[in-house]
Order: C-alpha cells, then sequence, then structure tokens
C-alpha cells in the first residue's frame, strides 16, 4: 500500500511557516480562503508576530504560498496521493 502521509505524519495538506524567516506581514492570513492562517502569540526575533496555521481546515489550494512575499517562509505540505 502506497504512504499516503506527508513528513509530520499527516495525512492531510497543511502550511508549514518558518516563525523566524516570516516578517509577520499577514498578506497570508488575509488571502486565505478557508481562513486557517492566524498570528500566532508572541514575537519572533525580528519583533514580529508571524503568523501560523490553526490546524484545520486547509486544502492545499497554496494561495498563502503564492502571496507571500518572503523567500522560504511558507511552503505547503501536500501528502502524496494513494497510487491505484
Ligand atoms: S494552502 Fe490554501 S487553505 Fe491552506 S492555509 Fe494556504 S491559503 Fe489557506
Ligand atoms: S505572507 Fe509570508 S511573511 Fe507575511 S505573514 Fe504570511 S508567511 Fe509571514
Amino acid at each position: 500500500m502506497a504512504d499516503t502521509k506527508s513528513k509530520t505524519g499527516d495525512v492531510r495538506p497543511r502550511p508549514v511557516i518558518d516563525a523566524e524567516i516570516c516578517k509577520g506581514c499577514g498578506r497570508c492570513i488575509v488571502a486565505c480562503p478557508r481562513k486557517v492562517l492566524r498570528p500566532r502569540t508572541g514575537i519572533n526575533h525580528r519583533g514580529v508576530q508571524p503568523a501560523e496555521y490553526t490546524g484545520e481546515g486547509c486544502t492545499g489550494c497554496a494561495i498563502c504560498f503564492y502571496n507571500c512575499p518572503e523567500p522560504y517562509a511558507i511552503e505547503i505540505e501536500v501528502p502524496d496521493r494513494p497510487k491505484r
């Protein structure tokens, strides 16, 4: 049987945000059609609140990724589809 789990073991798509690279602009939060991103509690070394995933509801559409101006701040982890 094909492995459908992501690197973290989750079988659903999810955004992965690097809290230290994120500059807290909030563009991904505004752009997400599912509204599953929010500002994280606390600040990073840049002195800003990075974005974080609420943990539920991501469809893997990658709109947040394409709206992020900061290279490597956010990526979308999409588990492999099962092979037929
Ligand atoms: S991939 Fe789509 S649904 Fe998931 S967090 Fe990004 S914008 Fe929202
Ligand atoms: S758009 Fe990018 S830099 Fe801005 S808050 Fe989201 S992940 Fe951080």
